[in-house]
């Protein structure tokens, strides 16, 4: 199976290591070896950049492509006090979690929703997202309005795959278009900081990843836009794995190839999980759109790299270019970082930057069956909190800890003793 499609950039990957960084506190010890004492066990490599907790098994619509296997019908809403334990789990693990998104299911049916999203914004969380499909805020805009009220530090994860028919309707069971674009109209009129995201299934929406950079570019509330290949795992209704799967290299190149703005220095991998995250900036500065990256420089964020001269001798500098690349700041916080970082910078002469004049592309490819590798996932920095309040790589729980597979995983474990 195909790993990657681009050599030289695979090889390189391996320089992009950035020192392991753990959470406060580990939930399970190490007994079976990885990935069967998820967790986090003590061999895990990474903290949580980036924390998702599914509030409910529910949604509103039952997309063929859905990791979750959600539906209406499907399981059944955390209650209030279950949703608060597995929050405060988050907090004892990470002391100021970076990024916590509340997510399902489709989280914006919950009846407690907004007290949740409260209760969140009581916590020590640096900042906060809502996974949604977007319906709620297509169709009320009091209800939009209610969450611009969380900002600051809150921001929308909007799906947003395709502006085709007939790829909405392969990849979610319904033509979405219209709703998609009333999501957007509100949230640029209360300019509520969003990124939209795109579930990638190749020959079905992988030529449209030029006209989406496009698209958000021109939309004032869009921080940044988020690739996901799609992760074989969960319901996959209308997916041949052996044609439709794209890897990271593939859609990072289609980057390169379907939009005039960015060159192969300006997406780079993400040192605290390379194998998985490729990310690049963007500047929005008075109608023009400005690559940044590439006068950053990513050479200097190497481990062994022999041009390591500027950062290495400035630790401060090191630390904020890992800052910035890393899932854990957000487009909103990486605004005033990157301005700390360019001020000390001698090439460049630093703008006066705000949140609106940043954009942020990743890549995220979701390490699945086909690409598994223990390595790489334990340095994966996504996680879930379930329902048993561990911490679990977002990989790992949907290939082995989601509903009926964890199961079949203690019986595993089982027969291994
Ligand atoms: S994926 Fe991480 S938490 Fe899970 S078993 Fe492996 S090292 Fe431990
Ligand atoms: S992919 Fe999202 S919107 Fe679609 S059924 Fe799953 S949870 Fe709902």
């Amino acid at each position: 199976m195909l790993i990657a499609d681009d050599i030289e950039y695979y090889k390189n990957i391996r320089n992009y290591n950035k020192p392991s960084e753990t959470p406060y506190k580990f939930n399970t010890k190490t007994h079976y070896g990885c990935p069967y004492d998820c967790g986090l066990c003590p061999d895990h490599e990474q903290h949580s950049c980036l924390t998702i907790i599914e509030i409910t098994d529910r949604c509103n619509l039952t997309c063929p492509t859905c990791y979750a296997g959600s539906s209406p019908t499907h399981g059944r809403h955390r209650t209030f006090e279950e949703v608060k334990t597995m929050l405060d789990t988050i907090v004892e693990n990470e002391k100021e979690p970076d990024v916590v998104q509340i997510s399902g299911g489709e989280p914006t049916l919950h009846p407690h929703f907004f007290e949740i999203l409260d209760y969140a914004k009581t916590l020590p969380i640096k900042h906060l997202m809502v996974n949604t499909n977007g319906l709620e805020i297509a169709k009320d805009f009091e209800f939009a309005r209610r969450l611009k009220s969380y900002s600051p530090d809150f921001e929308i994860y909007l799906q947003f795959d395709s502006f085709k028919e007939e790829a909405l309707f392969s990849l979610r069971g319904a033509n979405l278009k219209k709703t998609r674009e009333k999501a957007i109209q509100n949230l640029n009129e209360l300019n509520l900081s969003t990124t939209l995201v795109v579930t990638l299934q190749k020959g079905l929406n992988d030529d449209e990843i030029g006209k989406i950079i496009d698209y958000a570019l021109k939309q004032k509330c869009v921080r940044g836009v988020t690739f996901q290949p799609t992760q074989i795992a969960g319901r996959h209704n209308n997916f041949n794995h052996e044609t439709d799967r794209i890897t990271l290299t593939e859609v990072r190149r289609k980057i390169l190839e379907q939009t005039e703005i960015f060159n192969p220095d300006d997406l780079i991998p993400v040192p605290c999980n390379p194998d998985a995250l490729a990310m690049g900036y963007v500047l929005k500065l008075e109608g023009n759109i400005i690559p940044l990256t590439r006068y950053i420089n990513p050479a200097d964020l190497l481990d062994n790299s022999k041009n390591t001269i500027v950062y290495e001798q400035d630790k401060e500098l090191h630390r904020k270019m890992f800052e910035i690349f890393s899932t854990g700041t957000s487009t909103d916080k990486a605004s005033s970082k990157l301005h700390s970082l360019l001020c000390c910078l001698p090439f460049v002469e630093a703008p006066k930057l705000s949140y609106d004049n940043l954009f942020r592309i990743i890549i995220m490819q979701f390490i699945d069956a086909h690409n598994f590798d223990v390595r790489a996932i334990k340095k994966s920095c996504v996680h879930i909190v379930n329902k048993d309040n561990k911490i679990i790589p977002f990989e790992t729980m949907n290939l082995f800890y989601r509903d009926n597979k964890k199961e079949y995983l203690e019986i595993l474990k089982s027969q291994s003793i």
